[in-house]
Order: structure tokens, then C-alpha cells, then sequence
């Protein structure tokens, strides 16, 4: 039966208890990870420092526990049901049972009944830093016994390691993702969801380079919006706002994944559009002309309605050889479309 230092440490737990041990233990988003050789090392280590042929960092979810690495097996996850782990977890930090056949509730679990036929489990807690347990680092062996006072110590020391390895990797996810976000927040505009100016600007080098490379064409169609100070000076800044972040909206939806829609500046937009000759690219400028005619701006009772002029400029090997020749040919026909009458594109140098 149960030895009696054990019964202390096996205590089942409430099951409040358990929800914020589960709450830490997916703050650290380690399950289903990979395989990775750090966790491997330090398992192989255990078995090593133990002298036993088994170890495992094990993780206490709700219905399973899932093995992030193991020494001496092949093992996934296993039901909850059916772990030692999921026992030593409900207890103090350190677990250990001499003869599993002799505990009434892993007598009955596959791997004591079955091969490997499991006798001996030591455990150390791995505990997150609020102090619940979220899973162990244990060794398990087919004799009965128990650890010497030297290994279990090293065991103790080495479950600080995989406690601290697991810490750094939580801390790495959220540092890759803090970039992340603010990689997003330098290069887009807060209002239009677009690529800011200084965006546009990198982007177009790098474009201009691959199409020279690559011998391909490059686009860009700048759209500015009509008559849109009369749209500030009539219905309020607030309204225009609203108007260029809905345009701003429209473009985003409608541009391949390798273009950059951008925000140029004020209620200018620009669109490069790598790898499209000026035909293509005025298709697509006359598309976006009719979506942004056809867009209703709710204002009240009221519907507003904008339109833009779009101007396309054309990287063509042989003509336009850098950014400000692409820029200033697409403002040129802009300017084109604006003294044309305005809601229309102008394409290239014609
Ligand atoms: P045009 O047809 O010739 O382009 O006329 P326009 O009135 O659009 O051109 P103009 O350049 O005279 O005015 C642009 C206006 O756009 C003036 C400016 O206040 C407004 N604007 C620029 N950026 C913003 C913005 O972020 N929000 C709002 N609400 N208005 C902006
Ligand atoms: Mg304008
Ligand atoms: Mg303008």
C-alpha cells in the first residue's frame, strides 16, 4: 500500500486548485511544441545523474499528460489517468514512490502492468514562477527503490534547469512577438491600416532593385482623393477621417498579397505593384476608381460619396532606372487626371 510519506504529498487537489495550475501551465505555450535538443539533453542527463533508464519532463494538462521530452522511450502524451505525474502534481515539491505495485492508484496503471512493468517513480515539481505545479521532471525504474539523497538533490537541480529553460523560451515567444508588433506599428499607418511613408519608401528601393535584377516591370499608382478639403471644410475633420480610413480599407481589400499599399502622405495613397506592366496597372487603377466612386460613406441620415484620380507610373527597364523616376512619372499622370476633370486614371507618359 501507500507509504506513508506519501500519503501527504498525493493529497487529490480541488478542482479550482487545478484551474490555476492549468492557467500557468498554458501561459508558458509549451505544449505541442517541438522536439528540442535542450529538453532532450537534460532528460538524458537525469537518467545519467540517477542511474536509471528512464526520465521525463512531464506537463499536467487538463485531460492528458503531454511529454515535452523522455529518455529511454518513445512517449507523446499520455491520459491523465494513467500518468504518475499527474499525482505528483497535486502534492509538495518532491514525489516519490519505491513500489508502484504497492500504491492503490498506480498499481493499476499501463505502464506498471504492462512492459516496461514500472517500480520505482521519483519527481521533482516544476513550478512557474506564481508557484503551481505544472509538471515534473521525474525518473522511473523497473526495480523498486529509492533515489540516494546525493541524486535526488541533483534531481531537484536539475528540474531548476528545465524550470529556467522553459521560462526562457516563454520569454523568447514574447520578445519575438513584441517585435513583431512593433515592426508592425513602424510600418503602418495608424489611420488607413496602410504601409506608412517611410515604408513605401524601403519597399520601393527594394522593389526598384528586383525589377532592375529580375528584368521584370514594376508599378505604382498613386490615388489622391477629390475635392477632399471641401469634404474636411463641409462635414468636419472627423468625417474625412472616417472617409480615408474607409478608402484606405477598400485599397488594402483589394491588392494581391506582393503589392504595398501605402499612405503617401495626407489623402494621397500609393499602390506599388511589383511584377505588373503599365497595362495591368491601369487596369487595376480603373478597378480601384469604381470601387472608391462606388463606396457609400454613411454620414447620418446622409450618404457621402467620394471619388479619387489615380495616376500610374511604369518601371520599364529600358526607360525609368529609379525610385524618383517611378514616383514622378505616376505624379505626373496624376496630375494629368486631376486637370483631365479628376475621378479618372492617367497612365504612364502618354
Ligand atoms: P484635389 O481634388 O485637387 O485633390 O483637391 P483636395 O481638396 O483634395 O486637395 P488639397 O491638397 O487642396 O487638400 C487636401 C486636403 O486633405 C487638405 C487636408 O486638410 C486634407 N487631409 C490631409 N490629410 C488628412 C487627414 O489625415 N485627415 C483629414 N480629415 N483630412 C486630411
Ligand atoms: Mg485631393
Ligand atoms: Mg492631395
Amino acid at each position: 500500500m501507500l507509504a506513508a510519506e506519501n500519503v501527504h504529498t498525493l493529497v487529490p487537489t480541488r478542482p479550482q486548485a487545478d484551474l490555476f495550475r492549468l492557467a500557468a501551465l498554458h501561459r508558458y505555450h509549451i505544449l505541442d511544441t517541438p522536439a528540442c535538443e535542450d529538453f532532450s539533453f537534460l532528460t538524458e542527463l537525469a537518467t545519467k545523474v540517477c542511474e536509471v533508464p528512464y526520465a521525463f519532463i512531464s506537463l499536467v494538462d487538463a485531460d492528458r499528460v503531454w511529454i515535452k521530452s523522455c529518455s529511454g522511450m518513445q512517449m507523446g502524451e499520455l491520459p491523465r489517468g494513467e500518468s504518475y505525474c499527474s499525482l505528483a502534481v497535486l502534492g509538495d515539491a518532491a514525489t516519490e514512490i519505491p513500489d508502484l505495485t504497492q500504491d492503490y492508484r498506480t498499481a493499476g496503471m499501463a505502464l506498471t502492468v504492462n512492459a516496461p512493468h514500472m517500480r520505482m517513480y521519483s519527481s521533482v515539481a516544476l513550478k512557474s514562477s506564481d508557484g503551481h505545479a505544472i509538471g515534473t521532471l521525474c525518473v522511473l525504474d523497473t526495480q523498486p527503490g529509492r533515489l540516494s539523497d546525493d541524486k535526488r538533490a541533483m534531481l531537484v537541480k536539475l528540474a531548476r534547469q528545465v524550470m529556467a529553460l522553459i521560462e526562457l523560451r516563454a520569454n523568447e515567444r514574447t520578445l519575438e512577438a513584441t517585435v513583431r508588433e512593433l515592426e508592425m506599428l513602424a510600418t503602418t499607418d495608424e489611420l488607413t491600416g496602410l504601409h506608412n511613408r517611410r515604408s513605401l519608401l524601403q519597399r520601393v528601393k527594394f522593389e526598384v532593385a528586383r525589377a532592375r535584377r529580375f528584368r521584370s516591370p514594376l508599378s505604382a499608382v498613386m490615388i489622391d482623393l477629390d475635392h477632399f478639403k471641401k469634404i474636411n471644410d463641409e462635414y468636419g475633420h472627423a468625417v474625412g477621417d472616417q472617409v480615408l480610413a474607409a478608402v484606405g480599407r477598400l485599397v488594402r481589400e483589394n491588392v494581391r498579397v506582393i503589392d504595398v499599399p501605402s499612405r503617401y502622405g495626407g489623402e494621397e495613397l500609393c499602390v506599388l505593384l511589383p511584377n505588373t506592366p503599365v497595362e495591368g496597372a491601369c487596369k487595376f487603377a480603373e478597378s480601384l476608381r469604381l470601387k472608391i466612386e462606388a463606396l457609400v460613406h454613411p454620414l447620418g441620415v446622409r450618404q457621402l460619396h467620394v471619388t479619387a484620380s489615380l495616376g500610374v507610373g511604369s518601371f520599364n527597364h529600358m526607360e525609368i532606372d529609379d525610385v524618383e523616376s517611378l514616383f514622378k512619372q505616376a505624379d505626373a499622370a496624376l496630375y494629368r487626371a486631376k486637370h483631365g476633370g479628376r475621378n479618372r486614371v492617367a497612365c504612364g507618359s502618354d
